[in-house]
């Protein structure tokens, strides 16, 4: 299996992740939109054993943001590099953080009921009030 490289923005932790996300979104939760200072983030959902850091965990630092989500950071540049999600075992990888495109491309958007007013979806990829039926978590990503 191909394994995909990532890294924060100052470079200090470095991220390895197999190419077999299980699922992929763009999440448009208030959570997400506060992290990343964006509209929203794009991710992939992978079990957390195909998931490692290569470099510098001790500049990771780990936030609990939620009772199911553990947002795990760059302490030094402030980079949101991925969430545990401690209550199915997965990693929900930020893409934006990959060094390469991933297989599974993003296939839906999430959480779009807290969708920020000034961003407009203006693709054609199915929309989910809140997480997709049968993908995993329930709270948001
Ligand atoms: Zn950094
Ligand atoms: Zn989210």
């Amino acid at each position: 299996m191909d394994m995909i490289s990532g890294s924060c923005l100052c470079g200090r932790v470095e991220f390895s992740v197999q190419d077999a996300f299980v699922y992929s979104g763009y999440c448009h939760c208030s959570l997400c939109r506060k992290a990343s200072g964006a509209s929203g983030t794009a991710i992939g959902g992978i079990p957390k054993a195909l998931f490692s850091i290569t470099k510098g965990e001790q500049h990771l630092k780990r936030f609990s943001r939620s009772k199911d989500t553990v947002s795990c950071f760059c302490r030094l540049c402030g980079s949101t590099l991925y969430g545990e999600k401690p209550a199915t075992g997965m990693v929900h990888v930020r893409y934006g953080a990959l060094n390469s495109s991933p297989t599974r491309l993003p296939q839906a958007h999430m959480h779009v009921a807290s969708k920020a007013d000034w961003y407009e979806i203006s693709d054609t990829l199915p929309q989910f009030s809140e997480f997709p039926p049968g993908a995993a978590p329930p709270d948001p990503v």
